[in-house]
């Protein structure tokens, strides 16, 4: 699947919000004002003034909108929500080539609120997926102790974990199940496992 360079950028944004709820792992990573200012400076989102406690309201919430959409069972329902979140932020494309960085479109209007930016941006990023027929590619991690979300930009879109380091090399112990099977191998598989979950992907020992 081809994401365009911005598209692939404010993807990475929705992701990381969306991660930073709660989870079974960890607590909320967005829990004040200072962790919001710590989002905003790492993703570099731009224009959005001195932050408030309106702010981080406004954040979370549209993290939760996000998070339906990473739930939303098909396409259409994805879209309802996308459509209400994009059309609440009052979006305004705008070309623009700031920074030094090359011609790309912002979506959020001039003056918008850090929670409107991100809705905006956010919000038409995930619409892209939707109208190149890839929602399903909108997952979970199905690790029952991650649940991250993550987009599987795999060409098949088999990808079940998320790449953090426990669930990659999770994924990696599977692969190498499944090749194990594949060929057939009486080799002790507990011990074969346990270097298995060590190799770098790419890694053929067979
Ligand atoms: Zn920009
Ligand atoms: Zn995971």
């Amino acid at each position: 699947m081809q994401i365009p360079h911005d598209t692939r950028r404010a993807l990475d944004v929705v992701v990381a919000l969306v991660n930073t709820a709660a989870e079974v792992d960890h607590p909320d990573a967005l829990a004040d004002i200072g962790a919001l200012r710590a989002f905003v400076k790492e993703y570099a989102i731009s224009d959005v003034g001195e932050l408030g406690a309106r702010d981080l309201a406004g954040v979370r919430a549209v993290r939760g909108k996000f998070a339906q959409v990473f739930a939303a069972p098909n396409s259409r329902a994805a879209a309802t929500l996308i459509n209400e979140l994009v059309a609440t932020a009052g979006t305004t494309p705008q070309l623009t080539d700031h920074d030094g960085y090359d011609w790309h479109v912002h979506y959020f209007a001039p003056g918008a609120s850090v929670g409107d930016h991100l809705a905006a941006d956010g919000g038409m990023a995930l619409a892209f997926i939707v109208v190149s027929g890839e929602q399903e590619r909108l997952r979970r991690c199905e690790a029952p102790d991650c649940r991250r979300a993550f987009v599987d930009s795999s060409r098949n879109r088999s990808r079940r974990y998320c790449d953090s380091r426990t669930c990659g090399n999770r994924l990696h112990v599977a692969a190498y199940r499944a090749r194990r099977k594949e060929a057939g191998a009486e080799a002790s598989e507990q011990e074969q496992i346990v270097h298995g979950g060590e190799q770098q992907q790419g890694a053929d020992h067979s």
